[in-house]
């Protein structure tokens, strides 16, 4: 019996390896890939590794393809696919190619689901068992472990390879008789290197080295009769069209496996990229960001904070570059796709993961938002983790945005939010509505007969709808002055003992009363988007 033959045996209807790949015709575009195996949700490396893909094929006027990897049917989660095409359109990296939803997709060389890609596969493997390179093997995990022990009691390499590939030896009857008695197998790929053997390897990212060959005869169709990563790997980049395959550097000593199952098929190989992880310190240990460890490693854990999107597109891009930062700070009107992003500039030792800088980032993005805007996301946001604060703004809208722009849309904007989930902290007792259940932040001036006393004279007295913000200043010194503190802090420092105190232990009066809080924004805008009738009905809260 000839290879040709057992192939047909093991392959009854499969296509033929030169029609398949017809219907895969080369293209000159520069392509890039994200292919994530939907077991579980997206990790922050996950979203680097995508933002990366992205923006290299956007410079590159190129295509970005999503492919999901779910050849390993034990580990796939439910509802695992939707999520990762949900969390790419959240994050707004639009792929060009790739599932829609599990039944559609868009672009001309899919199915870009790996499951769905059974019988492209197999007419390779049925190829590489028709020149000798792939062959079945019958061994059990029993006996693979038992092997695994003896090779490890004799201290040499422990694998399935050379005079241990069992089933390498098997004669193609044999083959025929164990399929026959429906003997479950795998698929090997048949490894011609020698164990002293070295390949050379070029990276984007690592750049030159030489690792040692590949000499594994590596399974490539597991017994579901999916693929394993490695072969579908070569498969799919390869009819896809990937130009720069960007992954992560675990898979960097797989790479002498690729390269050897490219030269037996005869394809040529793609360009590589291997990025380093995300890193974090912990206590002073610096490790890979761990989805089992950190909430950071969470995509939906920036979402629940409420990180806008692009502000978390800006912290990625400077883990990604260093040089991004700099750029970014000359550039904030542009958009960040136009940065020339880098291979060249991605630190090999893996980014750090910094909390500060992230807050840092989104409060910068936040406040140089317009109030509009900024409305509009915190409509997004707390239609999901706050229906009733969204019912609210939503009742309230020109209120809302009114609130939004206090300090805002000028040269230095106030930056107190860092997240769309703080901003009700800062501005909740805008809205009579949640203006209950209060603990006045009490200062200087404690005393409630002298508190009310203030207030009602301060109203009735000085404040009226439309005041300009200079007469307003002035009515806050006649109002001081009024209960014998001092209209400045300089007429207080000459001469304390005249003054009972200083203007601000008044204003604070008509801040804590009408706020609750001793901190807050401009007080002048509170009263004025409180309006008047508002704060009268503040003066019955008192007590
Ligand atoms: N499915 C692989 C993973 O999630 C992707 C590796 C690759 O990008 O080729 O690790």
């Amino acid at each position: 019996m000839s290879n040709k033959e057992l192939a047909e045996v093991l392959f009854t209807d499969t296509l033929d390896l030169e029609d398949v790949l017809k219907k895969y015709p080369r293209r000159d575009k520069f392509i890039t890939r994200y292919a994530p195996s939907p077991t579980g949700f997206t990790h922050l490396g996950n979203l680097y590794t995508a933002f990366l893909n992205y923006v290299l094929a956007k410079q590159n006027k190129g295509l970005f393809i999503l492919r999901i990897e779910d050849t390993d049917q034990k580990r796939k989660v439910k509802e695992g696919i939707e999520n990762i095409i949900k969390d790419l359109n959240d994050f707004g990296l639009t792929f060009d190619e790739g599932p829609l939803n599990l039944e559609k997709e868009k672009g001309s060389y899919g199915p870009y689901i790996q499951s769905k890609r059974q019988s492209i596969y197999d007419s390779f493997i049925k190829y590489l068992v028709t020149i000798g390179r792939a062959y079945p093997c019958f061994c059990t995990d029993e006996y693979l472990e038992s092997l695994h022990k003896e090779q490890e009691n004799k201290k040499v390499m422990t694998g399935y390879y050379g005079s241990y590939a069992k089933c390498r030896d098997l004669t193609k009857e044999e083959i025929v008789k164990n399929i026959k008695l429906g003997i479950p197998y795998v698929i090997r790929f048949k490894s011609l290197n020698k164990e002293s053997d070295t390949i050379k390897i070029k990276d984007g990212v690592i750049k030159e080295t030489t690792l040692p060959a590949n000499i594994f005869d590596i399974v490539i169709r597991k017994k579901d009769g999916l693929p394993t990563y490695h072969f579908a790997h070569v498969v799919d980049d390869y009819l896809m069209g990937t130009s720069l395959v960007i992954r992560d550097h675990n898979w960097f000593t797989s790479l002498p496996i690729h390269l050897e199952l490219f030269a037996s098929l005869n394809l040529t190989t793609l360009k590589y990229a291997h990025i380093p992880p995300v890193m974090i310190n912990d206590n002073g240990v610096i490790r890979k960001l761990s989805k089992r460890k950190d909430v950071w490693a969470k995509v939906s854990f920036y979402k629940e904070l409420g990180i806008p999107t692009e502000a978390l597109k800006i912290y990625l891009a400077t883990l990604i570059n260093t040089n991004f930062e700099g750029w970014y700070q000359n550039n904030l009107d542009k958009d960040i796709l136009e940065f020339p992003f880098s291979l060249n500039k991605i630190s090999k030792s893996g980014p750090l993961f910094d909390k500060d800088k992230l807050y840092n980032i989104s409060k910068n993005y936040i406040s140089r938002l317009k109030a509009k805007d900024l409305y509009k996301l915190l409509l997004d946001y707390t239609k999901i983790y706050d229906i009733e604060f969204y019912k609210l703004i939503t009742s309230y809208k020109d209120k809302t945005i009114a609130i939004l722009n206090i300090e805002r849309e000028i040269p230095k904007p106030r930056k107190d939010y860092y997240s769309l989930g703080v901003i009700k902290d800062y501005i909740w007792f805008m809205y009579d509505e949640l203006f209950n259940n209060l603990t006045y932040e009490w200062q200087q001036i404690k005393d409630i007969n002298l508190i009310k006393d203030i207030v009602t004279t301060y109203i009735t007295k000085y404040y009226y709808e439309g005041i300009s913000k200079e007469e307003w200043l002035n009515s806050l010194k006649l109002l001081a002055n009024d209960f014998g503190y001092a209209t400045s802090n300089k007429e207080y420092k000459e001469n304390p003992n005249k003054y009972k105190g200083n203007i601000s232990d008044i204003t604070t009066v008509l801040r804590v009363f009408l706020t609750s809080k001793k901190d807050t924004f401009d007080l002048y805008e509170i009263m004025r988007i409180l309006g008047l009738e508002e704060m009268k009905r503040r003066i019955t809260l008192l007590k």
